[in-house]
């Protein structure tokens, strides 16, 4: 193959250009440098509204990112009155985008009146990266269950700091921090994940550091998996309505 002198000094130089920028991002800054990059300026948006760098995930509307776990069809959870909810037997939904790294928004409500006991209960969940990381949500107001599967626990693997849980009926609201695991080219785990969870504004994970998948009666190790995988909720049965839903891509390394 021939090459053309142009074309191949072109690649050479984009590649040196991304030589001259990962030096770039490896130097370490002193103290109020002003050569510093700036941070990138974003909306944060008023109360109930997301950030201008969010990516509206259900803004109550319709499921057009979203598809069904099973088969990768439509997502056939019922939207109404600004929210999504469960229909039971669908099965759960994934988002059509793969994410990493992220910050999420999103509001749920448990049905009311509360039906059930325990895990059998408002059960539903959040997942990160391809159904493998679960947040709990659950109707966990006044309601024993265990405690690493109440409302915001870290499925059972944490257990809440607090329950902040509100009653069955009214809005609650996760704010995520999900930072997701590295892994090596031999699969081995070079970081794990760490979660961070505030519920109704209250934390109640702060930075904790999974030992894999979230699993029921089981801790299994991580496997190797993609960089970015779509975000899931659970259809675990009871009608929980879902809200509000937006997700930030993050840039962890800073220059
Ligand atoms: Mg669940």
């Amino acid at each position: 193959m021939k090459i053309e002198p142009r074309l191949a000094a072109a690649v050479l130089a984009a590649v040196l250009g991304c030589a001259i920028v990962a030096v770039a991002q490896q130097k370490t800054w002193g103290i109020h440098d002003l050569e510093r990059p700036m941070a990138p300026v974003i909306d944060p948006g008023g109360p109930g509204k997301p950030p201008s760098d969010a990516i509206v995930l259900f803004d109550g509307r319709d499921l057009s990112k979203w598809v069904a776990d099973k088969g990768g069809g439509p997502a056939m959870w019922k939207v109404e009155n600004g929210y999504m909810e469960v229909v039971k037997g669908t099965g759960g939904i994934h988002t059509v985008q793969g994410f990493g790294d992220a910050q999420l928004h999103i509001e749920w409500m448990a049905p009311k009146p509360p039906v059930g006991e325990s895990q059998d209960r408002g059960n539903s969940g959040v997942f990160f990266m391809g159904g493998r990381y679960e947040v709990q949500v659950l109707d966990s107001y006044q309601s024993k269950t265990y405690a690493d599967g109440q409302a915001s626990a870290l499925y059972g693997q944490f257990p809440p700091m607090v329950n902040a849980t509100r009653p069955p009926g009214e809005w609650q609201t996760y704010d995520i921090v999900f930072e997701r695991p590295r892994f090596a080219a031999d699969g081995s785990v070079q970081k794990p994940a760490r979660v961070t969870v505030f519920l109704n504004g209250v934390v109640v994970q702060h930075a904790e550091t999974l030992s894999g998948p979230t699993a029921n009666k089981a801790r299994p190790p991580y496997k190797a998996h993609e960089d970015k995988l779509p975000l899931g909720l659970q259809d675990h049965s009871h009608p929980v309505r879902f809200r509000n839903i937006w997700i930030r891509e993050l840039t962890l390394e800073r220059p």
